[in-house]
């Protein structure tokens, strides 16, 4: 985060903790907060970055978030971080895939029924 990026999204939230809605004062440490939690989404935009209290609003916000991640990834779910390891080839998601050789035992076809088996 760029000091200027710090700065456009102060000035897009005009200096307000969007957790308590309350304006941010002069030498309160602030931070440039995911809304929608990074980890989970992935999500970098300007929109998704508003300004909140570093101390105690934006640390019981990530608490939470955690809390969902942790959640998350019990549940399996594919979280951004993982997304974008996937698609740099780390392969955490990788189907079993089939051999290109198909089955290797052949399942004898039933012998065609001969003139006068049947009944
Ligand atoms: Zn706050």
């Amino acid at each position: 985060m760029t000091k200027a990026r710090r700065l456009r999204i102060w000035e897009k939230e005009k200096g307000v903790c969007y957790l308590c809605e309350r304006k941010v004062l002069a030498g309160e440490p602030w931070d440039a907060e995911h809304v929608k939690a990074w980890t989970i989404y992935g999500d970098d935009s300007d929109e998704n970055l508003k300004v909140a209290h570093k101390e105690v609003c934006h640390k019981a916000k990530t608490d939470a978030d955690m809390k969902i991640v942790h959640k998350s990834n019990r549940q399996g779910l594919v979280t951004g971080q993982q997304a974008r390891l996937a698609k740099r080839g780390h392969g955490l998601i990788q189907s079993r895939g089939f051999s290109k050789d198909g089955p290797k035992q052949k399942i004898p076809s039933r012998p065609w029924p001969k003139k006068g088996d049947r009944t």
